[in-house]
């Protein structure tokens, strides 16, 4: 199967991801993700990309499609299961997934909306730190890592994105709102949606859903 995980950032989708994916054998694609690589690679399109993300505005629909190609080409040998995190993110991406589904001979995605309100996501997000080893994600209000700014795991620093200010949240949060909120109509019309409330802690949310996932298996 394939699973869209949508949600406004700060939402825990890539927390979600992480256990989702290992649970029920899919393969993470996150478009965020891919874009952080490509500027640190300061490859072409993430120089074209890091000053679009840092004022929290999105990325061009060719330019993320043609990077979701290239990781699905990638990993499409091994596997005919994916978990979308950060894409769709327009509609017009959403014609843009039907498309790739279709070329690399996938699945239509369900599709799982984590509901979490705009208070919350502020407190999230100014809140984050991600390892820069293994990119697990704390909380310094509600998950801190043990030892401040050092992660429980692999022990590497933990760091604050460059897009998780107070301003440029406002502004994800907006362009959420104005932008992506529009694509859950279309997959509602289809009758692949399915939302649940993401506020709780992050066992209770992963149980949602995977109670929701296993009606696929
Ligand atoms: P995320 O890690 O999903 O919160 O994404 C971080 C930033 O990457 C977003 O604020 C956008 O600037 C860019 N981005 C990620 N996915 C997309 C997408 N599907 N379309 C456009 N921009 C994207």
């Amino acid at each position: 199967m394939n699973l869209v995980l949508f949600g406004p950032p700060g939402s825990g989708k890539g927390t979600q991801a992480q256990k989702v994916c290992q649970a029920f054998r899919l393969r993470h694609i996150s478009t965020g993700d891919e874009l952080r690589a490509a500027i640190i690679a300061k490859s072409p399109v993430g120089l074209r990309a890091s000053e679009i993300m840092a004022r929290g505005e999105l990325v061009s629909d060719e330019l993320v499609t043609e990077l979701l190609r290239t990781a699905i080409v990638a990993r499409r040998a091994e596997t005919d299961s994916f978990l979308f995190d950060g894409y769709p993110r327009t509609t017009s991406q959403v014609g843009q997934l039907d498309q790739l589904c279709e070329e690399q001979k996938l699945q239509q995605p369900a599709v799982v909306l984590l509901h979490v309100p705009d208070e919350t996501l502020l407190l999230r997000m100014t809140g984050r730190r991600i390892c820069t080893e293994c990119k697990r994600s704390y909380n310094v209000y509600f998950s801190p890592s043990r030892r401040s700014g050092v992660c429980d795991f692999c022990h590497a620093p933990l760091m604050k994105r460059v897009d998780d200010n107070a301003e440029t949240i406002r502004e994800r949060l907006k362009i959420y709102h104005d932008q992506s909120v529009p694509v859950l109509k279309q997959y509602e019309k289809r009758g692949v949606l399915a939302t649940i409330d993401a506020t709780g802690d992050t066992e209770l949310v992963f149980q949602k859903i995977s109670r929701i996932l296993e009606q696929y298996y």
